[in-house]
């Protein structure tokens, strides 16, 4: 019999948690020698969501528990399950609904063939606007481009991985971790499975903006040095650009040409340089300040309770 961990994060879902339950149950008993566990990570929710899990967990020995003590970002939830998740494969899917259920058979079988990670892949996207979608885009060009990541091009946040994928997944203690550029980087025996994203069963998105450029940040300075060496080159581009300049002053002075640049064209230089010193300072402050993260040692998680309602009814584990 194989055994299946379903790691699902979950912030402020108490509203989709059911439904997604329901058609949990129903995509997975259909698979044949196939034992399931469902893990919802809890990101330290505020609304009813803990209730909503117990009220699950008691109808169903299946479905266990762990709550987070502070709200840690889906990818931080993501580690805690993959840290708690013991079995032959363990699949990352979000709670509302958007990763359909019902691709899990099919992926089941792809793992049965032989691959190691299966990814599946949105070949559309319902109900994004396209403002998301374009910066989507954007980054997953970029992280192609510049990282050692290759994702799809679309991009993916819904899959399945083998023990052994997972195992390697937990000798990375990085603590700003971009859990879906590790997996794609992580090698293995990758393949994708396509698939329709819909929108949100109910609710909002969790996400705001200033979230999800923190991701894109950890994504790149996570898997690529492209950036650092981008800032070589621009100081080697724009200290050429003086030089060639200041031989043009000194040229045109020495055959006489009066050429005056004024108080404008100094104040560009100024402007444009100083603006460019700061955005690279930026950039290794980023890189810095990960650094100085990791130097902490602090956990990435803590767990603020956890249990199976089968165990003990009600109580809470170790
Ligand atoms: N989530 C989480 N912690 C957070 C934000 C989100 O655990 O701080 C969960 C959320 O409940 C969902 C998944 O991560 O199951 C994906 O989040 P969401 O749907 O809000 O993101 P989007 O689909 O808009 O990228
Ligand atoms: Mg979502």
């Amino acid at each position: 019999m194989r055994t299946i961990c379903i790691v699902i994060p979950v912030y402020n879902e108490e509203e989709n948690l059911p439904v997604l339950h329901e058609r949990l149950v129903k995509a997975l008993s259909d698979v044949k020698d196939l034992d399931y566990r469902i893990l919802l990570v809890d990101d330290h929710s505020s609304d009813a969501t803990p209730e909503v899990i117990r009220k699950l967990a008691a109808g169903d020995p299946r479905v266990e528990t762990i709550r987070l003590s502070r709200n840690s970002g889906s990818h931080v939830a993501c580690v805690a399950g993959i840290d708690h998740g013991d079995a032959d494969m363990l699949m990352i899917m979000a709670a509302d609904l958007q990763d359909p259920p019902e691709l899990i058979p099919e992926m089941v079988r792809r793992h049965a063939e032989g691959w190691q990670i299966v990814w599946a892949v949105r070949e559309q996207r319902e109900g994004e606007s396209f403002f998301t979608l374009a910066a989507s885009q954007v980054f997953y060009w970029l992280m192609n481009r510049i990282s050692d990541v290759k994702f799809a091009p679309k991009g993916a946040d819904f899959l399945l991985a083998d023990r052994r994928v997972v195992k390697a997944f937990r000798q990375m203690p990085e603590r700003n971790i971009s859990v879906f550029a590790a997996f794609a980087w992580l090698g293995f025996k990758q393949v994708s499975v396509p698939y329709v994203k819909k929108s949100r069963h109910a609710g909002v998105s969790k996400w705001s903006v200033a979230k999800k450029i923190k991701l894109a940040i950890d994504s790149f300075v996570g898997f690529s040095y492209l950036p650092l060496r981008f800032i070589s080159v621009l100081g080697v581009c724009s200290a050429t650009a003086g030089l060639l300049w200041a031989m043009e002053v000194l040229v045109s002075r020495l055959l006489g040409f009066t050429w005056t640049s004024g108080f404008a064209s100094i104040m560009m230089a100024i402007l444009i340089m100083g603006g460019l010193q700061l955005v690279m300072l930026g950039v290794l402050g980023e890189y810095l300040w990960r650094v100085l993260e990791e130097s902490r040692r602090r956990p990435r998680y803590f767990v603020e309770n956890a249990f199976s309602a089968h165990e003990h009814p009600g109580s809470e584990r170790k």
